[in-house]
């Protein structure tokens, strides 16, 4: 049944939002669709999160302008929703908003020391070299020979490339001038990885492990003894081990067999089974206590680590950064679900966090509707499960009216907001700044640079 013209909200232009965007415009043109995002600039973890060295992932900002902006969707940049425009100002306006927030902060590990200066969440040292705004300021100390790492996810994969990477490398890429001027007098070589679990459980993906071996320059040091599998990871790996884990294994066991690089100036270390009980130091982080763990199943059949002996193994580092997993935080007058640290939802559709009742017209995708999991192309097909669920939801009829008024009536007055067209002036600049330097752009990285370029001043 047709039912004239649908107005959509969605709050969070990183790929969940841009892919749930695509998605309805793709439905034929009697969606009208608004996008928001807190930063003046769009595509969210494709800009502010993708590592530098992986440009050709980025290309997909292309996709998304094709399939969104230039099809009519309006983008409302440098608008912070819950602060600068309430929920209830969307619910008013819009027959359905959609959340696409995903997940902003990041889990800590409750040790001591991991606040010290020196000592800092992986995440932010993603936004440093990648130009997030939020995070130009953040100054890491480079200056110590050692650099810990704590997780075995994509993200310490990450940070650890970046930080080994050699700098003519890295100046063909579109990392933040700030970063690549910090990373030329970097004195880090060596960069230590721990795994609380061991090589069968890593969070690695293949590509991205095998990734590290390749770098040119860099020796991966994987000890023997940690390579080799424990009777229950042995078991795990026979009875369910996914296929990702098996490759992972076996990469971890060529690493630990392949003779040292002569002469490589760089060094990752992969350990497994240490987990980090305290990063300490005089004012600042000096070094990290380790203590070795074994695993065990738990009673839900888990395969967990625990602490086997005292700490005693220390390593020196002047930078730490845990890398242990994003976490999303609740935003004013949306449900939240405290414990899974999502947005209640069923199939995308957002629920009262008290009564489980469903909230008409709330939408969640992405990391704030499944947490803070799967690479960038899940969220194709996780914007595919909310969408057809707010199509659905219009069709039946089952979606508040709203009281009408264009919401850039309300923004009217929002002297920073960024359109699609100052988006594309941000665009265009740093592309052109970039192609004067052999670089694929040159970001902006302040907020009143981009907000300048966007308004032409
Ligand atoms: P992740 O894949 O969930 O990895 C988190 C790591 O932290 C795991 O090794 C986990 O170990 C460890 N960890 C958690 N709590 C810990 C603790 N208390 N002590 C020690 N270690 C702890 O998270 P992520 O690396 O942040 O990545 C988030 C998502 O983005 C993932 O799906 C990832 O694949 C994706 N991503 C993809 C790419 C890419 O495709 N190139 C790049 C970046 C990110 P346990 O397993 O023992 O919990």
């Amino acid at each position: 049944m047709s039912r004239g013209r649908l107005r959509v909200a969605i709050v969070g232009a990183g790929p969940a939002g841009a892919f749930t965007a695509a998605q309805l415009r793709a439905r034929g043109d009697r969606f009208d669709i608004d996008v928001f995002d807190r930063l003046p600039t769009p595509w969210g973890l494709l800009r502010a999160g993708v590592a530098p060295d992986h440009g050709s992932i980025k290309t997909l900002d292309e996709t998304f302008e094709r399939a969104t902006f230039a099809k009519g969707c309006r983008f409302f940049g440098n608008v912070e929703v819950g602060k600068d425009l309430p929920h209830a100002e969307l619910a008013r306006r819009y027959h359905a908003v959609v959340y696409a927030i995903g997940a902003q902060s990041d889990k800590s590990l409750g040790i001591p020391g991991e606040d010290l200066p020196g000592s800092m969440p992986a995440t932010a040292f993603v936004g440093w070299y990648n130009g997030h705004p939020d995070f130009r300021d953040l100054a890491p100390d480079l200056s110590h020979e050692t650099a810990v790492v704590i997780g075995n996810g994509n993200v310490a994969a990450d940070v650890t490339r970046i930080l080994t990477r050699s700098v003519e490398e890295l100046a063909r890429t579109d990392i933040a001038d700030h970063a690549l001027e910090a990373l030329r007098s970097s004195r880090v070589r060596r960069v230590v990885v721990l795994g609380r679990r061991g090589p069968a459980q890593a969070a690695f993906t293949n590509a991205e492990l095998r990734e590290l071996g390749r770098m040119e320059g860099v020796n991966v040091v994987v000890r023997p003894d940690e390579a080799q599998l424990d009777p229950v990871s042995t078991e795990w790996l026979s009875s369910e081990g996914t296929f990702t884990a098996r490759r992972n294994v076996e990469v971890l066991q060529q690493f630990a067999a392949q003779p040292p690089r002569p002469g490589a100036p760089r060094e990752i270390e992969l350990r497994f089974l240490r987990s980090p009980v305290a990063v300490q130091g005089d004012g600042r982080a000096e070094r990290v206590e380790l203590v070795t763990n074994e695993l065990y199943r738990d009673d839900a059949g888990a395969l967990r680590a625990r602490a086997l002996e005292p700490a005693g193994e220390v390593v020196e580092a002047g930078l730490v950064l845990r890398s242990v997993g994003y976490q999303a935080i609740p935003l004013p007058d949306v449900p939240f679900d405290e414990r899974r640290k999502v947005l209640p939802n069923e199939r995308g559709r957002v629920l009262d966090a008290a009564t489980g009742d469903r909230l008409p017209g709330i939408y969640a995708v992405g990391w704030i509707k499944r947490g803070p999991t799967g690479i960038l192309g899940t969220n194709k097909r996780d914007a595919a499960e909310t969408v057809a669920c707010l199509v659905e939801d219009w069709e039946a009829g089952a979606l508040p009216e709203p009281a009408g008024g264009d919401v850039a009536e309300v923004l009217g007055g929002h002297a920073d907001l960024v359109t699609a067209d100052g988006w594309r002036a941000i665009d265009a600049h740093e592309r052109s700044t970039g192609a004067a330097a052999s670089r694929p752009r040159t970001k902006l990285a302040s907020r009143e640079e981009l907000v300048g370029v966007a308004r032409g001043t």
